[in-house]
C-alpha cells in the first residue's frame, strides 16, 4: 500500500500540469488528425477555466470531503452492509464513481438546466488536450461534487477511492481529448472495456444524435451496457455546437456567461 499512499499524497495538480505538458507538446510535434491554428490562444482560453475552477473549488472541495467523511463516519451506503477487503473496495470504488458519473453526464445532456452548464464543454470547435479544462466551473464544483456525494452515500465510498478515481480520470481525459493519431486496433482491444479517443470524439460531434452517446469517462462498458455506445469514422467530423460556432462565442468570458443567456444560432 506504500505506492498507493505516495500516489494519494501527491497533489493532483502536479499530475494535471505534467499531462498537459506531455500531450500539448506531442500535439505540436506530431502529425494530427485535425490541424488547427492559434493553439496558444486556444490553450490560454481553456487554461482560464481551470484556474477559475481551482479557486472556486478551494471551498467546494472541503464541502465534498466533509460530506463524504460524515457519511463514512455514520456507516451510510452499501459497503457498510457487505464486508469486503480494502483493496476490493478501492477498485470497486473507482468503478462505481465512474458508474455514477456516467449517469450524471447522461442526465446533463437530457436536462435543459444541466445542459446549459455542460454545453460549455461541448462548445469547443477545435478540440485538443486543453479541452479537458473547458468545463463551466459551476458544473465541476457543484453538479459533479454533488454527484460524488450521492455516489458515496449510495455505495459507501470514501475519499481515498475518489482521489484514486480522479488520478485515473484525468489521465483518460487528456488521452480522450488529445488531437493525436492513435492506432485503430486500440478500439478493438482495450477499447472494448475502456474509453478511447475515437469514442470521445463521437461524443463531441456537432450532430446531436452522436453527441448524446459515449457518456463514459473511463469504462466504455457503461455505454455498451446501457445502449448509448456509438462508433463512426471520425476523420471528417465537425466538433462543437452550431450555436457556439462563431469565434466570439469561443472566448472564456462569453462561455462563462453562456449558461445565463439564451444562446441563439445566429446572433452575431
Ligand atoms: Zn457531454
Ligand atoms: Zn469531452
Amino acid at each position: 500500500m506504500k505506492i498507493l499512499d505516495a500516489l494519494l499524497n501527491l497533489d493532483l495538480n502536479y499530475l494535471i500540469i505534467a499531462l498537459l505538458a506531455l500531450f500539448f507538446t506531442l500535439e505540436q510535434a506530431l502529425n494530427n488528425p485535425f490541424t488547427y491554428k492559434k493553439r496558444g490562444k486556444h490553450l490560454f482560453q481553456n487554461l482560464l477555466f481551470q484556474i477559475l475552477f481551482y479557486v472556486i473549488n478551494l471551498f467546494f472541495i472541503s464541502v465534498l470531503i466533509t460530506a463524504i467523511e460524515w457519511l463514512n463516519a455514520n456507516n451510510i451506503g452499501l459497503f457498510y452492509i457487505i464486508e469486503l477487503p480494502f483493496w476490493l473496495k478501492l477498485i470497486l470504488g473507482v468503478i462505481l464513481y465512474d458508474f455514477c458519473t456516467y449517469w450524471l453526464h447522461r442526465a446533463s445532456h437530457k436536462s435543459p438546466l444541466l445542459w446549459r452548464l455542460h454545453r460549455v464543454h461541448h462548445s469547443d470547435t477545435t478540440m485538443d488536450s486543453s479541452t479537458t479544462f473547458r468545463f463551466h466551473p459551476i458544473e465541476l464544483a457543484v453538479v459533479y461534487q454533488a454527484g460524488n456525494i450521492a455516489a458515496a452515500a449510495l455505495f459507501g465510498l470514501d475519499v481515498i477511492a475518489l482521489t484514486l478515481y480522479y488520478f485515473i480520470v484525468y489521465i483518460f481525459f487528456f488521452f480522450e481529448h488529445s488531437n493525436l493519431n492513435y492506432p485503430q486496433w486500440l478500439n478493438k482491444t482495450i477499447g472494448l472495456l475502456f474509453v478511447m479517443p475515437d469514442h470521445h470524439r463521437v461524443h463531441h460531434h456537432q450532430n446531436q444524435f452522436y453527441t448524446d452517446s459515449n457518456f463514459a469517462d473511463i469504462f466504455i462498458i457503461w455505454d455498451r451496457l446501457f445502449g448509448t455506445f456509438k462508433l463512426i469514422p471520425v476523420s471528417k467530423m465537425h466538433y462543437g455546437l452550431i450555436e457556439f460556432q462563431d469565434e466570439k462565442k469561443q472566448s472564456f468570458l462569453y462561455l462563462i456567461k453562456s449558461p445565463f443567456i439564451n444562446v441563439k444560432k445566429n446572433d452575431h
